[in-house]
């Protein structure tokens, strides 16, 4: 697992999710636990309340990253996907 210091953009919002996390942790250390499940299912959106899917691949299973990950492997691959409506 790569946290891409490397990259400053990415360092930034490494630096941003610290800050909110020790924020939320202040005011309640069981937030993990305790945390309601969120609906899109983001992982980010769950413990910190803001949707950074590009943050999501420190979490395997984001359903919208998968999904964004999804879109564009059939897009890459000219894969068209026929939705019945
Ligand atoms: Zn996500």
């Amino acid at each position: 697992m790569s946290w891409g210091v490397e990259d400053e953009e990415r360092r930034k919002g490494v630096l941003a999710l610290m800050e909110i996390s020790e924020k939320i942790m202040r005011e309640n250390p069981n937030h993990v636990n305790e945390v309601r499940k969120s609906e899109s299912g983001c992982w980010m959106e769950q413990i910190y309340g803001i949707l950074r899917c590009d943050f999501c691949d420190l979490s395997v299973d984001c359903p919208i990253r998968e999904e964004q990950m999804w879109q564009e492997y059939l897009k890459a691959n000219n894969i068209v996907i026929e939705k019945n409506s």
